[in-house]
């Protein structure tokens, strides 16, 4: 069975010898194309990822765990028409600058107190953020 079987194949083989000719430079061109395209498609792909890491590399930098709750990365939001970050969790928002200054002085008393700082907006106002260490004196105004 298999002898014949492989005849039949190779007679089918003899009698379209012509034709595979064709299909097979056909087919190579076809190749070639393909590779090519493979080729800038994999190049497309490769520079896709180089730039996807390089923004969540920077997403990363950027991203900055709520000051006041600790649970939750700052997203970015409008706030009383104030592009901010805000804190899902607790509510918390600040600019830009300010968490800047804001992180800067938390990370000037964490050289000298273990305790954590709570923020929130001072009393009566919608742009000053007051903190407030639980163990020191600590008692910070930034403005937004
Ligand atoms: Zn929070
Ligand atoms: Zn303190």
């Amino acid at each position: 069975m298999f002898l014949e079987r492989n005849q039949d194949a190779l007679k089918r083989e003899g009698f379209s010898d012509i034709n595979m000719l064709i299909e097979d430079s056909l087919y190579e061109l076809n190749e070639a194309q393909v590779e090519k395209l493979e080729a800038d498609q994999y190049q497309m792909e490769e520079q896709a990822e180089i730039e996807n890491a390089i923004k969540s590399y920077e997403e990363a930098r950027n991203q900055v765990i709520c000051v006041n709750c600790r649970r939750a990365i700052l997203i970015p939001a409008i706030v009383n028409h104030k592009s901010v970050n805000s804190c899902p969790a607790c509510g918390f928002y600040t600019t830009e600058s300010c968490l800047h200054q804001i992180l800067q002085a938390a990370n000037a008393h964490a050289d000298h107190c273990t305790g954590s700082i709570g923020y929130g907006l001072e009393a009566g106002s919608d742009d000053t953020i007051l903190a407030a260490c639980n163990q020191c004196d600590l008692w910070d105004l930034f403005s937004l």
